[in-house]
């Protein structure tokens, strides 16, 4: 019987940097201390200035702030659909699409296909199973 996921096949998807994940529908991501570590050092500035300006908490955990703008929520760090901390991006957004809830079924895939137009784009190359579990693998909050 074989155990593989149901994308054993792999999975289309390429950012086409619209910058919809970082904006929307109120959200969290969250983080732990050695991405705060990271993204203040990045933003060249002490981590408590960074908890302060930047971090809430949610559900126990310190997560990013959001700005509304009109009926959307932006993430602190979206700026003219650029991420402003992008080399030093929290593991969460590094793994967006691939997360687990998204990997869930083909129909988790494909409600993820709504918010996000590089998965499944026509122009997109297959992204391997093992190249998917490589970044499932990563280490952080999420
Ligand atoms: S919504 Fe998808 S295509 Fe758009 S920036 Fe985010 S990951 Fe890239
Ligand atoms: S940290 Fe950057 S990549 Fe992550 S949600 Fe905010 S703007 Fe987007």
């Amino acid at each position: 019987m074989s155990l593989k996921p149901w994308y054993k096949d792999g999975l289309k998807f390429k950012c086409t940097g619209c910058g919809k994940c970082c904006t929307g529908t109120s959200g969290y991501v969250f983080i732990n201390d050695e991405e705060v570590e990271e993204m203040a050092r990045f933003l060249k500035i002490s981590v408590t200035e960074f908890k302060c300006r930047y971090t809430r908490f949610a559900y126990g955990k310190l997560a990013l702030i959001e700005k509304k703008r009109g009926s959307d929520y932006d993430c602190v760090f979206l700026k003219e659909k650029k991420c402003d901390v992008y080399a030093a991006r929290p593991v969460q957004c590094r793994k967006f699409p691939w997360w687990e809830s998204n990997l869930k079924s083909p129909g988790s895939w494909k409600e993820t296909a709504d918010e996000c137009e590089g998965v499944d784009h026509p122009d997109a190359p297959v992204v391997s199973l093992k190249e998917i579990q490589q970044v499932l693998k990563q280490d952080g909050f999420f």
